[in-house]
């Protein structure tokens, strides 16, 4: 078995382990692997260890790898930071959006979906932690974002993201993930928590992610150095 088979193998167990603690069917929570920084063929061993989503950050990195990787039926998911210039391209190369956090984003979004493809799905991202350095809305926002954002007609609003700071502490880790699903839950019609990461999945699971994020336990340490300029915070 390769690295990253193995890799998969370890994440599904911890992600059924997870979901039996908590009562729920393990199916109900989707991989989402995050696969910015990796090479083409990482992502192609993946697919053949069995995963379909991939999550990208980066635009034309990801645009670079669709590319290489076109003969696979992969869903592609944006999860990085999206200046409004880079609207079109996404709205053309992706199946999901868990990163929207202002209603221009979703417009452009909406108006550049290409009409031979489905409705675009969508994750609004929410700051719950409030530091200022994170990208997302603020929990008050939600409401009146998600509601502007149902009305547009290419896209499909399917839930809520977050990316909580760091933490060790598992309640901790809990707390700011129940603020997500608590949001969620005053919204109709909505069926996607986006939250967990390698650190934190069994956290997220027990408070209803419907995908969890992960990039670190599937493909191993990210090498930063052949892109001087996109780091994590660097939008897209
Ligand atoms: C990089 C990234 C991840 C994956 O993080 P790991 O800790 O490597 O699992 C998940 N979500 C987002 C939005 C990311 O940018």
């Amino acid at each position: 078995m390769s690295t990253i088979a193995k890799n998969i193998a370890k994440v599904v167990s911890r992600i059924c382990d997870a979901a039996q603690v908590s009562a729920r069917e393990a199916a109900s929570v989707g991989l989402l692997a995050v696969s910015k920084t990796q090479p083409a063929h990482a992502v192609r061993e993946a697919h053949e260890a069995g995963l379909n989503d991939f999550g990208e950050n980066y635009l034309q990195e990801a645009l670079d790898k669709q590319r290489l990787l076109d003969d696979l039926p992969l869903v592609w998911h944006f999860i990085g930071p999206i200046q409004s210039n880079k609207t079109r391209a996404i709205a053309e190369h992706f199946d999901w959006v868990h990163s929207v956090d202002r209603l221009k984003i979703a417009q452009r979004l909406s108006d550049q979906r290409p009409a031979h493809l489905p409705p675009l799905n969508i994750c609004l991202q929410v700051n719950v932690s409030g530091e200022d350095s994170k990208s997302g809305c603020a929990p008050e926002e939600v409401a009146p974002l998600a509601a502007a954002v149902a009305q547009l007609p290419n896209l499909r609003l399917r839930g809520l993201m977050t990316i909580p700071a760091p933490s060790d502490d598992l309640a901790e880790q809990r707390a700011a993930f129940a603020r997500l699903r608590h949001l969620l839950e005053r919204e109709d019609g909505l069926d996607t928590l986006s939250m967990g990461m390698s650190q934190d999945l069994e956290s997220a699971i027990a408070e209803g992610a419907t995908w969890v994020r992960i990039g670190t336990a599937l493909f191993g340490a990210r090498d930063y150095s052949g892109k001087p300029d996109t780091n994590q915070g660097t939008p897209a």
